[in-house]
């Protein structure tokens, strides 16, 4: 531990260079409200949710992104601390979609969250923003929606400093400041990769998934379900979001940063790729040939016995070399285990391959 310590709300705490007063704040369970702030991505201090009082420092500071220093005195709990929030909230809130139920129409809505926890300064007459949003960004999965932006740049800094592609980016200037890309095309004609990060850290739904938007039941009244997405062998985790009333999979969103191996990350994939769910050729149960050579529904004990006589029948005829069996990275680690065992235990062949291994 250093020698050297700092205060906050009059707790004494070891001063570690390089952290922020956000950072060590939390190291105290003390919890500063953020907008515009992610852990993954460098902060910027555009939303002033964090101010907080510096001893000695006549302006408050912003805390995401000021750095700790040895003695500082530091007060995020004070009549002047929670004006300035409540302040903040009211601004962004007059500049955005002031009516709850629509600024929470699809996506969850930190703004509202935020203004629960601390209140406003009341709300204040909205103000019509001129941003612009893309009309004609046809992509099919992506929306931007203007009216909700509050310019914290998440979107823009996620697809710089984690996704790497730059696809979008901060245009013009002062009240007219939107979200765009290059020559305002769509984003399937740019640099886009579709991993809808841009959605998953936008805190006021600004940035939202069309079908999911089309579909029109806001995120807070589906049920989370946590799974491993079985695109490839990563193991990111995703959470399903359920409306239970209809039995479906309306998205998918990713667990919060820093809880998951994929740290709140998706790809396109495990992202948007999910309609074949409810798609209505999808196989929902097992087939079985019969004699004349057509297909009919079976349960599971039929079909894996018809599997195991099959395979059996190869066995007794050509021996157990002539079986080779193919698993795929989709699968577990424990699924592919079981099948080595099944394909050495149980037809006595190490013909047995996965597709991960070429
Ligand atoms: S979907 Fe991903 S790559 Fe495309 S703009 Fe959003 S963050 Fe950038
Ligand atoms: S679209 Fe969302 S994340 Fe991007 S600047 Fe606007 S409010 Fe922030």
């Amino acid at each position: 531990m250093s020698e050297q310590t700092l205060t906050i709300n009059g707790v004494s705490i070891d001063h570690r260079p390089g952290e922020t007063i956000l950072e060590a704040a939390r190291r105290l369970d003390i919890d500063i409200p953020t907008l515009c702030h992610d852990d993954r991505i460098e902060p910027v201090a555009a939303c002033r949710i964090c101010l907080v009082e510096v001893e000695g420092s006549r302006l408050m500071q912003p805390s995401c992104h000021s750095k700790t220093q040895p003695d500082m005195v530091i007060t995020t709990e004070s009549q002047r601390v929670s004006r300035n929030r409540q302040f903040s909230l009211s601004l962004h809130m007059a500049d955005t979609v002031s009516d709850r139920t629509i600024a929470e129409d699809a996506n969850p809505n930190r703004l509202f969250e935020l203004a629960d926890i601390h209140g406003t300064a009341g709300l204040w007459p909205h103000v019509d923003s001129p941003r612009q949003g893309r009309p004609m960004d046809v992509n099919r999965f992506i929306h931007f929606r203007e009216d909700r932006c509050i310019g914290c740049a998440l979107c823009t800094r996620y697809c710089d400093e984690i996704e790497g592609v730059t696809a979008i980016t901060l245009a013009h200037r002062g009240a007219l400041t939107t979200i765009s890309t290059a020559d305002e095309l769509s984003l399937t004609d740019t640099t886009c990769e579709l991993c809808g990060g841009c959605i998953a850290v936008c805190p006021t739904g600004a940035m939202t998934e069309k079908a999911a938007l089309a579909y029109g039941k806001p995120e807070k009244e589906l049920e989370k379900i946590r799974t491993t997405c079985n695109f490839c062998g990563v193991g990111c985790q995703l959470d399903l979001n359920v409306d239970r009333d209809a039995n479906r999979i309306v998205k998918v969103t990713p667990p919060p940063p820093g809880t998951t191996v994929n740290d709140g990350n998706l790809c396109v994939k495990g992202r948007f790729a999910n309609d074949f769910i409810h798609h209505k050729d999808r196989l929902t149960e097992p087939l079985v040939r019969d004699a004349d050579g057509v297909l009919r529904p079976t349960s599971w004990d039929e079909a894996l016995d018809r599997v195991v006589e099959g395979l059996q029948g190869v066995v007794t005829r050509h021996g157990p070399h002539s079986l080779g069996f193919v698993s795929s990275s989709r699968c577990t680690g424990e699924e592919n285990y079981l099948f080595q065992k099944m394909s050495r235990a149980a037809f006595g062949t190490h013909n047995v391959h996965q597709c991960a291994a070429t």
